[in-house]
């Protein structure tokens, strides 16, 4: 998404000598990679799109996977981004050499490039759970962004461990498909009702007009920026309201007063990411479904045994157990000014300059780096900020700057005060989530959501150091 963004809107910059990297044989990063059942964007399609490139044909308000991948997939061949690009060419190492970056792929392909942007997506390398005798598993077993598709599960027995956004979505298609489904909760969810009925005709054939698009694109941005600053303010009234939402749709929606309780979340609204579902409960209350939350001990051959002593027998085990979150731009080696290379930079942990850049790798800018919004913000609209603002330091270095990196100075009161600002956030209120550095500081934007558009706006070119001038060539 972010990848096919920068292709698009470097060459509206005028900037044609541009180069796509992608490992996979086509676009559409973490759309191309999850292909589970039920596969689906809780962001509205209408603000999940780019604002350049209006989509008539979303089929619901929350569209399917597969459409999203479909969509991307358009894009990228309409806006000529597919010409540009080297599939199945890994990057592996990315070198500074005082000049220009040198950037190597797997397949031995060199290039220097002035600028390189990593464009690497977050929630991208799966984290297997750390469950004994996991490998013992006679079944079939994989992580919901590896999904088997050979594998039957109609029928099936199914083991769901993980109720995050992925495994509520998994539940709620594959219910009633199979025959038994077995869904492990560590920790219950605050779940939002949304509903997703398909667009009417009458309502497709508004979308056909762009100036109804793009202004429906802009009032769900404002909407989406209010929800999202709801979250992450925990005294607000608005997150009083969500809290309530959510509560009512599990009073109202889970009949079994046993079940209620299991599913009831005893920790505060949006300390974890929030779900929306239009029918998680339901799937909860399907004849296959049942509902685990005795602790797992171990996997066997023949299924999850959980520490009340249970085997829960099963053919098929899906872990949506979610991604490591602060792998960024690696395992790719990047190494920036006098040898230092981001993974020892980023050891503890990941630090850059709002999100974009790292002190010590000139030209080296990130679209949803470190500590940027994520969570329940669209990530496609924060992109689109991103860019604009590393289009401007892009535009600095073509117009006779030679290198641009930031302060490390600033970088560091930057980062002191955003931790400073996420103590008072919902996600420090006492909950495991994958926000959660190593410290339980949680990596991700404190603030509103206007002020990171201010922030993107224009760079405030004191936070840099920069070289001076030599011919550019773009
Ligand atoms: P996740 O939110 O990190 O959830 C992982 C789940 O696995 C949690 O329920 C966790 O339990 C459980 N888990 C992990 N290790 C476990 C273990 N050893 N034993 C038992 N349970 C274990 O991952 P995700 O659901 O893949 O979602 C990640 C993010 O992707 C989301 O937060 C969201 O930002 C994004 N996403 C978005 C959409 C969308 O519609 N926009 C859809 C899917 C994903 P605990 O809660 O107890 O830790």
């Amino acid at each position: 998404m972010a990848g096919i963004l920068a292709a698009i809107q470097l060459r509206e910059h005028g900037h044609t000598d541009v180069t796509v990297f992608e490992k996979g044989d086509r676009v559409g990063g973490t759309w191309r990679e999850n292909t589970y059942p039920g596969l689906a964007c809780d962001v509205p399609s209408q603000l999940y799109s780019y604002s350049f490139a209006p989509n008539p044909d979303w089929s619901h308000p929350y569209s399917p996977g597969s459409q999203i991948q479909e969509y991307f997939e358009r894009v990228a061949v309409e806006r000529g981004v597919i010409e540009r690009t080297r599939f199945s060419d890994e990057v592996v190492r990315c070198e500074w050499n005082d000049e220009r970056w040198e950037v190597e792929t797997a397949a031995g392909h060199r290039e220097s490039f002035d600028v390189v942007i990593a464009a690497t997506g977050v929630l991208h390398h799966p984290r297997y759970p750390d469950i004994a005798g996991l490998a013992s598993f006679a079944g079939a077993c994989f992580h919901s962004a590896r999904g088997d598709h050979a594998v039957p599960i109609d029928d099936a027995r199914v083991g769901v461990i993980g109720t995050g956004s992925t495994g509520v979505q998994i539940v709620s298609a594959i219910r009633d498909r199979v025959r038994e489904l077995h869904v492990f909760q560590r920790t219950a969810q605050w779940v939002l009702p949304m509903p997703n009925d398909p667009f009417g005709p009458e309502q497709l054939d508004r979308h056909r007009d762009l100036d109804y698009l793009r202004a429906t694109h802009d009032r769900l941005s404002e909407l989406f920026g209010k929800f999202s600053n709801a979250v992450i303010d925990a005294s607000s009234p608005e997150s009083e309201m969500i809290a309530a939402a959510c509560l009512d749709n599990l009073e109202r929606n889970v009949v079994d007063p046993d079940l209620r309780e299991r599913l009831r979340p005893t920790y505060r609204a949006a300390c974890k990411r929030l779900i929306a579902s239009p029918d998680f409960y339901e799937a909860m209350q399907a004849s296959a479904t049942r509902l685990v939350t005795a602790d797992i001990e171990r996997v066997e051959p023949s299924g999850v045994r959980t520490d009340d002593g249970v085997l829960h027998e099963l053919d098929v085990l899906v872990l949506a157990t979610g991604f490591h979150a602060d792998w960024f731009v690696r395992p790719m080696e990047v190494v920036g000014r006098d040898g230092l290379t981001i993974d020892a930079f980023w050891t503890p942990r990941p630090l850059a300059y709002l999100s974009i850049g790292v002190p010590g790798f000139p030209n080296f800018f990130m679209i949803n780096g470190p500590n940027g919004p994520v969570g329940n913000f669209s990530l496609i609209e924060v992109a689109e900020y991103q860019f604009a603002y590393i289009a401007q330091l892009v535009e600095r270095l073509a117009n006779g700057a030679r290198a641009i990196e930031p302060d490390l100075d600033f970088t560091e009161s930057f980062e002191a005060e955003r931790v400073a600002a996420s103590r008072n956030s919902v996600w420090v209120t006492g909950c495991r989530s994958w926000y959660l550095d190593d410290r339980g500081v949680p990596a991700t934007w404190p603030w509103p959501f206007d002020r990171f558009q201010a922030e993107m706006a224009t760079p405030n070119w004191d936070a840099y150091k920069i070289d001076g001038s030599r011919d550019f060539a773009f």
